[in-house]
Order: structure tokens, then sequence, then C-alpha cells
């Protein structure tokens, strides 16, 4: 997907600033966080929402899952914790439309969400 701007992270035509890369996920930096961290976790395949998730490839969630721990990690936030969130179509507010999961701490996260 040349228009997609995470494919275009994918294919290494833009650089964010990475935190994880494995055989099936990369993990970055938000450019606009919205916390003291804010990181995204993407599958490498092009997914445009949480709904087109594969249901024949499980391994897949599993990948993503195992990602957001481990950022979690790597950003300090396993003891303190996070919010982990994916925005699914309109009214969540998505705005790129391959998966992601965001993953948000470094502060007292209020809720509900707005
Ligand atoms: P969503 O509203 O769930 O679709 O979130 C999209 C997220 O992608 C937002 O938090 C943006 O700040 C983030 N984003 C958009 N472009 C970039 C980029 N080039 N590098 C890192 N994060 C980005
Ligand atoms: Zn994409």
């Amino acid at each position: 997907m040349k228009d997609c701007i995470f494919c275009r992270m994918v294919a290494g035509d833009i650089k964010p600033r990475t935190l994880l890369e494995t055989d099936r996920i990369l993990a970055f930096h938000d450019i606009h966080p919205q916390a003291p961290a804010h990181a995204l976790v993407i599958p490498r395949l092009h997914i445009a929402t949480l709904d087109d998730l594969p249901p024949d490839d499980p391994e897949l969630a599993g990948a993503l899952f195992q990602g957001v721990r481990q950022v979690a990690a790597l950003l300090g936030l396993s003891a303190s914790g996070y919010r982990t969130v994916i925005n699914c179509r309109g009214d969540s507010g998505q705005e790129v439309y391959h998966l992601h999961l965001h993953v948000l701490g470094g502060r007292k996260l209020g809720w509900p969400p707005g």
C-alpha cells in the first residue's frame, strides 16, 4: 500500500523512532504524543482496522500484544502501568487506516476516555 504512511515505515521509506522490530510487527514513538510515553505497535502486513484482522491468523494478534508488553517494558511502564488503545473507524477517531495499538503511559490517565 504505497499511500499508507505505516506501510511506508514498514518498507523503510519513512523512518520512525523505532522501539522494536520483529518479523511480524514494528513499534515506534507516536509523532504527536498524548502522554509522556506514547508508542504505536503495528503489523507489518497492511490491515486497515481491527475488524480486518485475518481470522485464520491468530498468531498475529498474539504478536501485537506481545509487542505491546515489550514496548511497555522498554519505556519503563511495566511497574507504573499503561493503557493500550485500538481505535476502529469513525466514532473512535481512527485517523490512520493501518491497524495500530497505542501504548500510553508516564502519567495518570483519565477514565472514561473522551
Ligand atoms: P489513530 O487516531 O488511532 O488512527 O492514531 C493515529 C496515530 O498515528 C496518531 O496518534 C498520530 O499521532 C500517529 N501518527 C501519524 N503519523 C505518524 C508518523 N509519521 N509517525 C508516528 N506517528 C504518527
Ligand atoms: Zn498500511
